[in-house]
């Protein structure tokens, strides 16, 4: 699950962008709000953290444009003389506030609390045949059988079950597992991926993961079993 963090100060952004991956999630950061327009115009995220201080601007003026209609949730990062101030003007605009200091635990839990909310067209159970993964939970089962698996791997997992029957390429997987600013060395995926395979088979599921020479990965649509 893709996670935008504005964020200008680098050991906070630092801080939690290592919680988010550790949890789960693909994180891109931005330390400016002109990045995270350009950021939210030619990606789709499923949560958006905001700072209201950056240094070109007011990250309040952004929220619409990140909330994209309602359909983005924004939690918003400030510092606690920020939400006194601007708490009776902000009418209620963004999804949740988290006030500075932040507990990585507690601001994680909140990620995915809101991630949890009734309507949130991100929260869904992906299935195929008799394997599932919960995309806000980010767990795999396979016959009811929790599947222990990395982050990475069900990222990649989740890419393939969302385009079940045809072929996801190289790039696309990328994305999913790393954030644009992230170096990717050329092993990691296909080492995921063989991750993923491994996991998979230890538990039963008789789904294949079809390496397409050249152009990426496969899995079939439907259950063979
Ligand atoms: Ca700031």
């Amino acid at each position: 699950m893709r996670v935008l963090l504005v964020e200008d100060h680098p050991p906070l952004a630092e801080a939690v962008r290592d919680a988010l991956r550790r949890s789960g999630f693909t994180v891109d950061h931005v330390s400016t709000a002109q990045g995270a327009r350009e950021m939210a115009a030619i990606t789709d995220y499923a949560l958006v953290l905001l700072d209201l201080g950056l240094p070109d601007g007011d990250g309040l003026r952004l929220l619409p444009v990140l909330q994209d209609g309602g359909r983005v949730p924004v939690i918003v990062l400030t510092a606690r003389d920020q939400l006194a101030d601007r708490l009776a003007g902000l009418d209620g605009g963004a999804d949740d506030y988290v006030v500075k200091p932040v507990e990585m635990p507690e601001l994680v839990a909140r990620c995915r609390a809101v991630l949890r909310r009734p309507g949130d067209r991100s929260h869904t159970t992906l299935r195929i045949g008799t394997l599932s993964l919960d995309t806000a939970a980010r767990s795999v089962a396979a016959h009811d059988v929790s599947v222990p698996l990395g982050r990475r791997e069900v990222a990649v997992l989740e890419q393939l079950m969302r385009s079940a029957g045809r072929v996801v390429s190289r790039r696309v997987l990328e994305e999913a597992i790393y954030g644009f600013d992230d170096e990717v060395s050329p092993n990691a995926l296909d080492a995921a991926v063989s991750r993923l395979r491994r996991g998979l088979e230890a538990v039963g599921c008789p789904l294949p993961i079809v390496t397409v020479r050249g152009v990426g990965w496969m899995l079939p649509r439907e259950d063979a079993s």
